[in-house]
């Protein structure tokens, strides 16, 4: 049985830190809301773990990408959140980045989809996470966005 909650952190921070090792200006608000009474799940922490390494990556990129593009007073955030409800856990990660307009939005669970220039993205993150956490899990793995605003994923495991 997993934590999800220290899973969602540990995870979090190494994403942000391999970043930072990267780029040492780079700074970005870190907000973790953890449900305080999540019991352990039977899931398989590696594959979650690479689900939400995806998601965070995703959403650093995004949030450079605002950054380059943005008026000073911009402050880029990287939330995760869980909550437990009736039968399922939820896992929210969002960011306050560049967003995606609904054209693209439409194709970004597909293999091999990507935006971004060669050798920064395989397009291959999202289409896994999509697998890992629907055929793997018998979960869902959800997208809301506002282009110019930000993005959440949302995953939704049964218990
Ligand atoms: P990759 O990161 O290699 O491009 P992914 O499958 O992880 O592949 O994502 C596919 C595409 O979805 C990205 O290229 C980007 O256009 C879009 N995307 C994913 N997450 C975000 C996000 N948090 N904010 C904005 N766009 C995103
Ligand atoms: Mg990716």
């Amino acid at each position: 049985p997993t934590d999800l909650n220290s899973l969602a952190d540990e995870y979090l921070k190494i994403a942000y830190h391999g970043l930072r090792a990267k780029d040492k200006s780079f700074n970005c608000e870190l907000i973790t809301e953890f449900e305080p009474t999540l019991e352990p799940v039977e899931v398989a922490p590696q594959e979650i773990g690479r689900v939400l390494l995806n998601l965070y990556n995703n959403a650093f990129y995004a949030v450079v990408q605002r950054q380059y593009l943005a008026e000073d007073s911009y402050q880029p955030m990287v939330q995760v959140q869980t909550k437990r409800l009736a039968n399922y856990i939820e896992i929210r990660v969002s960011d306050n980045g560049t967003g995606i307009p609904d054209s693209v939005k439409a194709k970004i669970f597909q293999p091999f989809f990507t935006t971004k220039p060669t050798g920064e993205g395989t397009g291959l993150g999202l289409s896994l996470s999509y697998d890992i956490i629907t055929k793997g899990h018998g979960g869902t793995l959800t997208v809301e966005s506002a282009e110019g605003q930000g993005t959440t994923f949302v995953i939704q495991l049964p218990i």
